[in-house]
């Protein structure tokens, strides 16, 4: 984890100086760690034009917009570029931001974290760690659990009910 924490942030700042923008840096840098990867056509093609905004792009969605915001069953929220598994409906809680919300990740495996700097803001990055797809930030202000709020993109993920 550190050999890809340490190429993720090297890769960043080269290829932040190079785009002018450090925002396809986590999709770039991390490109030959992941299992998953597809060429930006194929990406354009995989994902609706929202989804490919905000995985690969690191976009956000607008708060208050996503479905999965009040999607209370139980159940797995899995990347929507690669449908690997990142939360359990177990961890999500009604944070108040307009944007789907959870405590822990599915594993600390399936998810991996990069510092984000662009917006004049320190943030921590969350993506997906078999696709790269950026997910969302995660913040140190969640519930007592474990302290931390994992804000996500509902566009950027989809759910799949539990079956009983
Ligand atoms: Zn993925």
């Amino acid at each position: 984890m550190l050999t890809r924490r340490f190429f993720l942030t090297n890769g960043a700042i080269g290829l932040a100086a190079w785009f002018g923008s450090s925002r396809l840096f986590t999709v770039l840098g991390a490109e030959e760690a992941l299992q998953v990867t597809h060429t930006d056509a194929e990406w354009r093609k995989l994902l609706t034009p929202d989804q490919y905004a905000v995985l690969r792009q690191s976009a956000t969605e607008r708060p208050f917009t996503s479905p999965l915001l009040n999607e209370h069953r139980p159940g797995v929220f899995a990347c929507a570029g690669c449908d690997n598994s990142v939360f359990s409906s177990e961890t999500k809680f009604e944070s108040g931001t307009g944007w789907p919300s959870f405590w822990a990740p599915l594993n600390e495996q399936v998810i991996g974290t990069t510092r984000d700097t662009t917006l004049d803001m320190i943030r921590v990055e969350v993506h997906c760690s078999r696709c790269g797809g950026h997910l969302g930030h995660v913040f140190n202000d969640g519930p007592k659990v474990t302290g931390l709020r994992y804000c996500m993109n509902g566009v950027a993920m989809t759910f799949e009910p539990a079956t009983t």
